[in-house]
């Protein structure tokens, strides 16, 4: 526990020497390309600011996110190096985007339309990134389709509404080192940037690489990368390596305090429908963290903490506030830590582990983390 974190009855504590020490392994990694640190959904639940802040610290010289929101939330909280924002819906304020100088994708001509409209009316040249469907088959322009995107943002930039910045698409099976369909997508990428090209769009960045992708696929790293979770010292996946083997420290730590510890006989029944019961008189402890602040239900007699030296399953249904530990005969008591996942030092499980246990991914366990939960940054 840190001083910050005392007297709070939960919080999730992030090292932001992690973060620092993780951004620089992929700056390493990156060489010549540069490094867009993706701090979207909070900074994946660390908190978007302060990782921003260590991320650039660290050499990360562009800030991703998914929505405008965010980018907006950026430039409010002061940082000044290039956003880029990827999802919009129709009709979303993208004056307020372009006012702050924020980077937008476009897939489709109507999306480039809109952004032109929102162009002419603050009066400032739209930075946009045309996106490829080069095989996610998720946003981006098909194969068919990318010519006349670029036709469309060729006529845009001669009237001066818009500056093609980037070309850009997202992988599939990055996390699989070796899939056969990362190289057809790198191949399809080199395509759609020399149509752009000779379209005339002459873009600044072509970025295609995740964190796998940075970690272990340099032919995928163009012009810059973008990572996300490995910003925050996680792993993209087993199949790419531990964080310690890729150069990553984990910034993130769950806690909470006991809210209480008390003696019930053999045979009771714990928390709701009675899913855990007492096999011997044994202590409860009461943890004051639940689904509302991101422990899935499907957490109840399956993941782990560590309480009192050792890890504990989690005994029961969780609750939305609570769920309950079963200690046996150890000696814990109200106040005392438990550790529900952290970088793994001390014995505590990792977020893999969490993820492992409920049939997850790690992104999925630090990002659910609510809002109720203060985070405490060192
Ligand atoms: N780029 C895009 C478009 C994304 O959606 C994401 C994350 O979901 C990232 C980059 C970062 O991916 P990762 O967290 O796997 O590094």
């Amino acid at each position: 526990m840190t001083t910050q974190s005392e007297g709070l009855r939960a919080c999730a504590i992030v090292d932001l020497d992690a973060v620092r020490a993780s951004v620089a392994t992929l700056v390493a990694r990156a060489g010549n390309a540069a490094t867009m640190a993706v701090v979207k959904s909070d900074g994946y639940g660390h908190g978007m600011s302060a990782c921003a802040r260590a991320a650039v610290e660290a050499g990360a010289s562009w800030l991703g996110v998914a929505v405008i929101e965010e980018g907006l939330a950026l430039r409010a909280a002061g940082f000044t190096v290039p956003v880029f924002a990827w999802l919009t819906a129709p009709g979303e304020p993208l004056a307020d985007a372009l006012a702050a100088d924020i980077d937008l994708s476009a897939s489709a001509p109507w999306m480039l339309a809109e952004i032109a409209a929102a162009a002419r009316h603050t009066g400032r040249r739209a930075r946009v990134h045309l996106k490829a469907d080069t095989g996610l088959g998720r946003g981006g322009a098909t194969e068919a389709d990318w010519p006349s995107l670029c036709d469309a943002a060729a006529a845009l930039a001669a009237e001066d509404l818009i500056e093609v910045t980037g070309v850009w698409s997202h992988l599939a099976f990055a996390d699989s080192p070796g899939h056969p369909t990362v190289r057809g997508q790198i191949g399809r990428f080199a395509d759609a940037v020399t149509i752009a090209e000779k379209t005339g769009l002459r873009p600044q960045v072509r970025h295609l690489a995740n964190s796998a992708a940075t970690l272990v696929s340099p032919d995928a790293h163009f012009d810059m990368v973008r990572p996300g979770i490995s910003v925050y010292g996680l792993s993209p996946g087993p199949q790419v390596g531990s964080p310690a083997a890729l150069g990553l420290r984990p910034a993130m730590t769950l806690t909470a305090r006991l809210a209480l510890a008390k003696r019930v006989p053999a045979g009771s029944g714990v928390s709701y429908a009675h899913r855990y019961t007492t096999a011997v008189a044994s202590t409860l402890g009461l943890v004051p963290l639940g689904y509302a602040d991101g422990v899935p239900r499907a957490a109840g007699n399956t993941a782990e903490v560590l309480l009192a030296g050792r890890r504990r399953r989690i005994a029961g249904t969780v609750c939305m506030d609570q769920f309950v530990v079963d200690v046996g005969d150890d000696p814990v008591q109200a106040g005392d830590q438990v550790i529900l996942f952290g970088p793994g030092e001390h014995g505590e499980p990792t977020a893999q582990d969490w993820a492992d246990a409920l049939g997850t991914i790690n992104y999925e366990i630090v990002t659910r983390v609510g809002v109720r939960v203060p985070r405490v940054h060192l």
